[in-house]
């Protein structure tokens, strides 16, 4: 594991797509490889993934080794390359159209499912209130599924994470593999959102 040396902390902290757990993990991270070769304890530590995954979770949350080494794990894989629905938006609500009213019915739904485009895989949850939720809608979503896979089931790029790897070289499918062994990352990551704009203090008169 090496930390880029360009991309510092200052960048970490101004950039939209690391926030919360995975923020906490690449500072840690970032704190911990770059006392690496001052300090031969450290060294022998981190030599494993698992070791290095413990030291940062100690580092970050202060608990004991089991905790520690789950907290850092899930900081990892949240952080996974993948693709999520774009929209949560129809996951309670009923997306019907209303005809003569305009908008969308909007009460609350009774099923809900994910929507996929059958030719490239972008999807959104999308849900039906009881009334909505017709012989004809049910047939629709079955014959988008179906043409889904027939089109050999496609994903669209990754629309979140991979954000760690902007800033750590390693071995990020082993990484990866090691704390999500049942989920298969996307290739290429997420693409990056513009920097938030930096705070400048602006000096009245
Ligand atoms: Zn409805």
């Amino acid at each position: 594991m090496i930390a880029d040396s360009d991309r510092g902390i200052a960048q970490m902290l101004s950039d939209p797509d690391l926030v919360g757990d995975t923020l906490l993990f690449a500072l840690c991270l970032r704190h911990v490889l770059d006392r690496v070769s001052d300090d031969d304890g450290l060294r022998v530590r981190v030599k494993t993934l698992d070791g290095l995954l413990l030291e940062v979770g100690e580092q970050a949350t202060g608990d004991n080794p089991g905790k520690a080494f789950y907290w850092a794990r899930r900081a990892v894989e949240r952080d996974l390359p993948r693709y999520d629905p774009e929209s949560t938006q129809g996951l309670m609500r009923c997306c019907a159209e209303m005809v003569r009213k305009g908008g969308q019915c909007s009460k609350p739904a009774v099923t809900v499912w994910i929507d996929r485009e059958p030719a490239t895989g972008e999807s959104v949850w999308i849900g039906y209130c009881r009334r909505h939720l017709t012989s004809e809608v049910e047939a629709l979503r079955d014959e988008r599924q179906r043409l889904w896979n027939e089109h050999g089931k496609p994903v669209p790029p990754p629309n979140r994470g991979g954000v760690l790897t902007r800033y750590f070289t390693c071995d990020w499918d082993a990484l990866w593999q090691r704390v999500c062994p049942v989920r298969e990352p996307l290739d290429g990551a997420k693409e990056a959102t513009p920097p938030k704009p930096a705070l400048r203090v602006v000096r009245g008169e």
